[in-house]
């Protein structure tokens, strides 16, 4: 059975867990080395990226991700996820550490003030019909390696012809959060490329 963990120290875990449970593989937190040496993939939710970071190295869990990602190991990062995934970071806090792996550049909170939530379909690679995908004061992808395959634009808006999904090898991030609601489909594509990989 496909084993897939949730970064755990901090974030929305509970609803990633959800949802790979209903796509029927074996979905657990990942709290301590041992719990990633068991996973064949690994999500990075949403939360607060720099608190990640620094947890990622009180627990002793940093260097591991960095070595699991680097190595291979098919990762999806949604919002601070996919901070954490990014090798540059614009508008981060001083010495902000990433994991990396993704060769992009994210801007933090990069939808500013007045929509930093906000809801919006998304025509997504892959998938017939459009995702409802929705922002929490989330980051875009400034701009990407030649390698790195956009999934997704903003469409309409101040924001128009943003990226905000991509894929690069084994590694995928969206700015939003595809956990939250019941559409498992960008779920269900990760799993497949946990599967392939
Ligand atoms: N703004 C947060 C950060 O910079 C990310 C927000 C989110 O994950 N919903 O880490």
């Amino acid at each position: 059975m496909t084993s897939i963990g949730v970064f755990a120290l901090q974030g929305d875990v509970r609803e990633h867990l959800q949802a790979l449970e209903r796509l029927g593989v074996d979905a657990f937190g990942v709290r301590r080395p041992e719990e990633l040496e068991r996973c064949d993939g690994l999500i990075i939710p949403g939360g607060e990226s720099t608190t990640m970071g620094k947890l990622a190295r009180i627990f002793d869990l940093f260097d591991p991700l960095v070595e699991r990602i680097h190595g291979g190991m098919p990762t999806f990062g949604t919002c601070a996820g996919m901070i954490m995934l990014a090798e540059k970071i614009e508008d981060g806090i001083i010495g902000q550490e990433t994991f990396g792996g993704l060769d992009i550049t994210v801007r933090r909170n990069a939808f500013g003030r007045q929509v930093d939530s906000f809801e919006t379909d998304l025509e997504f690679a892959d998938l017939a019909d459009p995702v409802h995908a929705v922002f929490i004061r989330a980051p875009w992808v400034e701009s990407g390696s030649s390698d790195v395959e956009v999934l997704a634009t903003v469409h309409g808006g101040e924001a128009d012809g943003r990226i905000v999904a991509v894929r690069q090898r084994h590694l995928m991030a969206t700015s939003f959060h595809p956990e939250v609601g019941d559409d498992d489909r960008v779920h269900g594509l990760f799993v497949d490329l946990v599967k392939q990989t």
